[in-house]
C-alpha cells in the first residue's frame, strides 16, 4: 500500500519537501510524489492540496483522499469520487492562530483607519480620526470550528465584544453564540466585523448576496477567510457601492487566482490578499503520515470528512 504525495500548490511546498517530513514521522511508509509515483495499482492514499476533479478514478485502489489543509470543497465537488473512498482533512492549531492573527490585524487596521491615513499620504493630506475603541466593537465570528473558535478568543482577549455563529448551538467563554440560519440576520445587522472562517457547503455557498447584504450594519467591514464561494461577488460589488457595507477584506475569492478582469481587484472598497491568512501546517502534518498507518492497520481515521454535511 503506497500513499503518493501530489500537492499542486506551487510556492507553497514541494511533494519532495512533505515527503522528508513524513518519512521521518513513519518510516516504513511507502510514501511517494507524483514526479515518480510507480504502479497506480499501490495507491490507496493520496495527499492533496489541490485537486483535479476526476483525480481518485486515476489509482484503481485508492481508499482516502487526504487534504493537505482544511477546506474540502473541491474534493466534495467532484461527482465521480466513489462513495467508498474516505476523505480526511488536517486539524491543525498552527494555521488556526495564524488566521486568527490575520482577521485581527485586519480588523485593529480599520480600527485605526490606517487604510485612510495611507491615502492620504499619497495625497500629502494631514486629517487626524479618532480611533474606534475594542470595547465599544462588536465582531462577529461566522463559523465556531477550530480555527473560528480560536479567532473568537483572540478578539476576547484584544477586548472586542465578541459574538459568533454556527449550524449547532455552542457555548464558548466570552462569545454570545447564535445558530441556525434564522439566528444569522441578528448576527449580521449587530457586528461591526464579520469574520467569516465557514467551510463552503451547498449551505453556505452565496451566503453573502443581494439578500443578506442589507442585513448589514452599513459601517460593517467584512473579512473573509473561509471559502470565497461563500460571497456572491457580482453582489458584493453592488453592495459595496450602494453603502450597504463600509468595506470588505478578502483572503479567498470564488476563482483563484483572482483573473485580471476582475473589478474586485481595483474596488476602493476592497482589500485582496492571495489566500495566504493560514500558512504553516504545524505537528499536523505528522496526521497524514498517522493516517497512512492507521489506513495500513485497519484503525480509525483522524480527522474524516462528513461527506453528507460537506466538511
Ligand atoms: P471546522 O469544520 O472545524 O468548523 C466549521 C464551522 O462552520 C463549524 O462551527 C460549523 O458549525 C460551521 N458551519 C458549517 N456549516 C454551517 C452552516 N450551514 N451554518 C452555520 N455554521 C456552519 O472547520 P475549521 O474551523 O477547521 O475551518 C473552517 C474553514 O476555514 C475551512 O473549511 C476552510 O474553508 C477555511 N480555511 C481557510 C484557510 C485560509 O488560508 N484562508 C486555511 C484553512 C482553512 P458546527 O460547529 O455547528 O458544526
Amino acid at each position: 500500500m503506497a500513499l503518493l504525495i501530489d500537492i499542486k500548490q506551487p510556492g507553497w511546498m514541494e511533494d519532495e519537501e512533505l515527503q522528508a517530513i513524513l518519512l521521518k514521522a513513519y518510516s516504513q511508509g511507502d510514501i511517494r510524489c507524483a514526479a515518480d509515483p510507480g504502479n497506480l495499482d499501490d495507491i490507496e492514499m493520496i495527499a492533496v492540496s489541490s485537486y483535479e476533479i476526476g483525480e481518485a478514478l486515476r489509482y484503481p485502489k485508492l481508499r482516502l483522499v487526504q487534504k493537505i489543509g482544511a477546506g474540502v470543497n473541491g474534493i466534495l465537488e467532484d461527482d465521480s469520487l466513489p462513495a467508498s473512498i474516505q476523505v480526511a482533512r488536517l486539524k491543525s492549531n498552527t494555521p488556526a492562530h495564524e488566521m486568527a492573527e490575520f482577521s485581527l490585524a485586519c480588523v485593529l487596521q480599520e480600527q485605526r483607519h490606517l487604510r485612510h491615513y495611507r491615502d492620504n499620504q499619497s495625497r500629502w493630506y494631514w486629517q487626524a480620526l479618532a480611533p474606534r475603541q475594542a470595547h465599544e466593537t462588536t465582531v462577529a465570528i461566522l463559523g465556531l470550528g477550530m480555527i473560528g473558535n480560536i479567532t473568537a478568543q483572540r478578539f476576547v482577549d484584544n477586548r472586542f465584544k465578541v459574538i459568533g455563529w454556527s449550524r449547532t448551538k455552542k457555548m464558548l467563554p466570552g462569545v454570545e453564540c447564535f445558530h441556525g440560519e434564522d439566528q444569522l440576520a441578528e448576527v449580521l445587522k449587530t457586528a461591526d466585523y464579520i469574520v467569516s472562517m465557514l467551510p463552503s457547503t451547498p449551505e453556505t455557498v452565496n451566503l453573502f448576496n443581494s439578500e443578506t447584504f442589507p442585513l448589514l450594519n452599513p459601517d460593517a467591514t467584512l473579512i473573509n477567510c473561509g471559502r470565497g464561494d461563500l460571497i456572491d461577488e457580482a453582489d458584493l460589488i453592488e453592495a459595496l457601492d450602494k453603502g450597504l457595507l463600509a468595506a470588505a477584506i478578502l483572503d479567498v475569492m470564488q476563482t483563484e487566482p483572482l483573473t485580471v478582469n476582475s473589478p474586485m481587484w481595483r474596488h476602493p472598497k476592497i482589500v485582496l490578499t492571495p489566500h495566504v491568512s493560514g500558512w504553516h501546517l504545524g505537528d499536523a502534518v505528522n496526521d497524514i503520515a498517522e493516517n497512512l498507518r492507521r489506513l495500513e492497520s485497519g484503525e480509525a481515521l483522524l480527522h474524516l470528512v462528513n461527506r453528507e454535511l460537506g466538511y
